[in-house]
């Protein structure tokens, strides 16, 4: 078990009215009895002197805050001070706390020790994560969800139905009322057969939790200079990509990551679509297709003065929103384009640029709002949920009662390791290393 106590700020460096430093550990106490002199009441905010105890020089006044063990976030004995924010307050703390014996904490080092304390599962712990990385409405209602639990509660019950399923087939197998035939038993057949099928629909969701979670990829698409860069421009609001009179100057791929009616979005400007002899522009071509394949949406930008540009009209799926632009050149406009609703705009003069964020807005909705049933948020999940579906058809189909037994236990400890249930030391370092300092 754990038996230092670490300490870190938890709030953002810089410049600000307060910092909260926390303490975790069996010296927290100690440690605010030595700076303070005495122990607050618990979950009391408690006005103090600090002193360094070293020299006894009072290096901030400041709220103090004991969590005794175990009602606290870690489990362990847990202090916050809320100090004056800046530099010199945190490094006459950081040095009165290493003084008393404390270590920083690593990022993470926290909510790694909530985990083992069992104050958090692992989707939990993730969630919290999210929650602070999180910069728009529906990212923080995502994990503020799973924060409270929803996935991690998904889960674990499917794990235990498949722990009572394997229970049965253990004991059928031990005194079978009869020959077992194959390898499920009647009893727990239906059970995995449900269960694999619950899994495919939570699978086959579009991906929805994990493009919440990392936005969602809009790409822009059309020939050069039918205006791409001004677009883009025009609704990120932003010089962001380079506008030029002169066809083929988009030749890098320019992101800007908007916040579409709370959903995260990263609209990408590509190199304009054309044959090319131009070996760094063809480059640029290359990557264009590449990522309008890998768009979850596509802005298909045509110029409305010009016959429709066959590059770009072949790349018209469902995914794809068309858009003709500089409609403040041309005259009426058609209401379609290769079977795809069209929507007259003018990077130039603003128009219809309104209509066309209301449209992307509903199209990502349509796709990404959250769904009732909590969604999987991480390829980690991802994974697991994969290889506990693999487990379960392969247990379906296996020839021996045991063999089948073992499947079922394997998917069981499949999902086991999304929430940590099961012994996961391997994946801890990883998930905690992407935490922030404090958390
Ligand atoms: P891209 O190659 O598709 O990125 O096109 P640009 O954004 O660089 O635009 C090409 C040219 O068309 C530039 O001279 C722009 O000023 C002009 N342009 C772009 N959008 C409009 C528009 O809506 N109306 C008018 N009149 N000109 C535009
Ligand atoms: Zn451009």
């Amino acid at each position: 078990m754990t038996t230092d106590t670490i300490f870190a700020p938890a709030t953002a460096p810089g410049r600000g009215g307060v910092q909260v430093v926390r303490l975790s550990g069996p010296l927290a106490g100690p440690a605010l009895v030595r700076l303070s002199d005495r122990l607050p009441p618990p979950r009391q905010a408690t006005l103090a002197a600090l002193r360094d105890p070293a020299g006894g020089e009072v290096f901030d006044r400041a709220l103090l805050l004991w969590f005794p063990a175990p009602a606290s976030f870690t489990g362990e004995d847990v202090a916050e001070l809320h100090l004056h924010g800046g530099r010199a307050v945190l490094a006459a703390a950081t040095e009165a706390l290493t003084a008393l014996g404390l270590r920083v904490a690593e990022p993470g080092e926290f909510s790694r020790r909530a985990f083992e304390h069992g104050k958090l599962d692992l989707t939990e712990a993730e969630a919290i994560a999210d929650l602070v990385a999180a910069e728009t409405a529906a990212q923080r209602r995502q994990a503020l969800r799973q924060m409270d639990g929803a996935l991690g509660r998904l889960y674990e019950d499917w794990r235990h139905r498949l722990l009572r399923a394997l229970a049965h087939l253990e004991a059928e197998i031990d005194f079978p009322e009869e020959d077992l035939p194959g390898g499920l038993t009647d009893s727990v057949r239906p059970v995995v057969r449900d269960l694999l099928a619950e899994i495919a629909a939570h699978l086959a969701d579009g991906h929805r939790g994990e493009r919440l979670r990392d936005g969602i990829a809009i790409a822009i698409l059309g020939a050069p200079n039918a205006g791409k860069s001004s677009l883009l421009n025009a609704i990120a609001r932003r010089d962001v990509a380079i506008v030029s009179a002169q066809a083929g100057t988009t030749r890098d791929v320019i992101e800007v990551a908007l916040d579409l009616g709370g959903y995260p979005v990263t609209l990408a400007d590509t190199a304009g679509l054309r044959e090319t002899l131009d070996a760094v522009e063809s480059e640029g071509i290359r990557r264009a297709l590449d990522r309008a394949a890998r768009a979850d949406l596509t802005l298909l930008v045509f110029d409305a003065t010009l016959p429709p540009d066959p590059a770009t009209l072949a790349l018209a799926g469902e995914d794809a929103l068309v858009v003709l632009n500089k409609a403040d050149l041309a005259g009426a406009l058609p209401a379609e384009l290769a079977g795809r609703p069209a929507l007259g705009v003018s990077a130039a003069t603003g128009q219809g640029l309104a209509a066309l964020l209301a449209t992307l807005t509903a199209a990502v909705e349509a796709r990404y709002a959250p769904a009732a049933a909590p969604s999987l948020t991480r390829a980690r999940h991802r994974a697991a949920l994969e290889a506990c579906g693999a487990s379960l058809a392969r247990a379906l189909e296996a020839p021996l009662p045991e063999l089948a037994a073992e499947d079922v236990r394997l998917a069981a400890r499949a999902l086991g390791r999304i929430t940590g249930r099961v012994d996961v030391e391997d994946l801890l370092d990883v998930i905690f290393r992407d935490f922030c300092i404090g958390k």
